[in-house]
This record gives C-alpha cells, sequence and structure tokens, in this order.
C-alpha cells in the first residue's frame, strides 16, 4: 500500500471513529449499513408474536442459582448469596418454532448435559442503576428458553476457580421461543415453569418461588451493566435439573406461554 492509500485508509477509519459511540469502535445503530467488510456476520433475530419485526439480540445474560431448591442442589446456601451472572454469545440462541420440535446436537467434550427450563425477560429500553420500581418498565417481552448446560465442565472448571465458561456459553447454548410483547401478554411474576424428558416430568416449579424477581434481576444487573435494547435475560432455573442424551426429547412449559420442544440428536 503506498503511502497516499494509506493515508486515506487512516481517514476513513478516523471518520468512523468519529461517527462511532463512545462504547469502544461499536458504530452507531444502522452504521454498519454504509461500512464494507471482507465478510458478513450473522446477527440473532428472534421472531415477535404478533408482529412481522424481528427482536434483534444484543447480550444474553443469565442468573444463577435463583431458586433455593436450585441452589441447595448445586451446593450452595440460598439465603446467604446475593445475584450473579454470567454471559452466553448472542449466537448461542437456538430459535425454536412453537409447535415444532427443534433438532439440537449433543455438544462436544461433554458426558452429562444438562437441561435448566427458564423465563427469559427481553429488554426494551435500556438504562443504568435501574430501581426496582421502574425495572419492568424496561422489559419488551417474554419468552420461555434453556440454559443448556455441559455441567462436568461448568463443575470441572469451578472446581478449580477457573471461569465456568466453556460449561456454560457454547454453541446452541440457548435454545428459546419467540418473544411475547408485553403490550400483549403483561408480565410474569407467578405461575407454572416445567420440564419434561420423553413425557416424564422433571422439573416442576413456580416463577414465584425466584429468590430475586426479574424486577430485582435488571435492577441489580443494571448497578454493574448499561442495559441496552436487546438484551435478554434467563431468570434462573427451578431444581431437579438433569441430564439428557441422544434421542430424548425436553417439552417445557411457562403458563401463557406456548410450550418448547427440543430433540437431542
Ligand atoms: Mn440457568
Amino acid at each position: 500500500m503506498d503511502k497516499t492509500m494509506n493515508r486515506r485508509a487512516m481517514l476513513q477509519a478516523a471518520g468512523l471513529m468519529t461517527a462511532g459511540t463512545v462504547a469502544g469502535c461499536a458504530l452507531p445503530v444502522g452504521a454498519s449499513d454504509r461500512v464494507k467488510t471482507p465478510f458478513a456476520v450473522a446477527q440473532t433475530l428472534v421472531p415477535i408474536v404478533g408482529s412481522s419485526e424481528m427482536f434483534p439480540v444484543r447480550r444474553i445474560y443469565c442468573i444463577g442459582r435463583n431458586y433455593a431448591a436450585h441452589a441447595r442442589e448445586m451446593g450452595s446456601d440460598p439465603n446467604r448469596e446475593p445475584p450473579f451472572f454470567f454471559q452466553k454469545p448472542t449466537d448461542a440462541v437456538q430459535y425454536v418454532a412453537p409447535g415444532t420440535t427443534a433438532d439440537h446436537p449433543y455438544p462436544a467434550l461433554t458426558k452429562n448435559y444438562h437441561y435448566e427450563i427458564e423465563l427469559v425477560a427481553a429488554i426494551g429500553k435500556g438504562g443504568r442503576n435501574i430501581s426496582i420500581e421502574r425495572a419492568l418498565d424496561h422489559v419488551f417481552g417474554y419468552a420461555i428458553g434453556l440454559d443448556m448446560t455441559r455441567r462436568d465442565l461448568q463443575r470441572g472448571m469451578g472446581d478449580q476457580k477457573k471461569p465456568w465458561e466453556i460449561g456454560k456459553s457454547f454453541d446452541r447454548s440457548a435454545p428459546m421461543g419467540p418473544i411475547h410483547p408485553v403490550a400483549s401478554i403483561g408480565h410474569f411474576e407467578k405461575g407454572t415453569i416445567w420440564l419434561k424428558v420423553n413425557g416424564q416430568q422433571k422439573q416442576n416449579s413456580n416463577l414465584q418461588m425466584m429468590i430475586w424477581s426479574v424486577a430485582e434481576q435488571i435492577s441489580k444487573l443494571s448497578e454493574a451493566f448499561e442495559l441496552m435494547p436487546g438484551d435478554v435475560i434467563y431468570s434462573g432455573t427451578p431444581e431437579n435439573v438433569g441430564p439428557v442424551v441422544a434421542g430424548d426429547v425436553m417439552e417445557g412449559h411457562i403458563d401463557r406461554l406456548p410450550n418448547l420442544s427440543v430433540r437431542i440428536v
């Protein structure tokens, strides 16, 4: 590259940087349409019920040990633990249309692959230090989801005091149904949540059993991170998590949402 070209490229880059947001090099929403890239990177989009629009997923947050009985089965004391969060990569989403059973490949490296059925809250309005009282105003809608977990890898890393990412944050680890807007479905403070494997009941609880409500989760998360539209929050799983193997069909349920059906292949 000659010096003229180099200078031009630098000026273009500087122009883009100026146009960027304060958040590192990220371009403003919509600006990427005008930028040439050497290859395309897929955006994660989830259908919105009753709309032709799709929900663009920005980040996936998950809360850990948010039902007391599940916290106990994981070996911790639910009474003394403040909420803690981890993330999955955005492209971990595997969309599952209601009325269908999605094939979900058994992942690499694990011999103990676990289901965790969870309510998912989708954020439509961002913010920092959001009060518990105003937190639900930030919710766009809700979905049913699975926080699939390579339990042996998660535990192994935990035992070594290493990040448990490999157990939680891998390809297709976040199956989820469509997003139901609050405008049509309201909020979810109570309601049955269950999971069956091959028709047999495994998990069975109520959203009321959450230690930290969705509103409290949003408030707490927003102290640590600026929440943005497109963020989704997996709100934790009840007790009796367990393994699945190839051939198993999982059916998840949350009152007022269509069931989620996934087959391990
Ligand atoms: Mn979970």
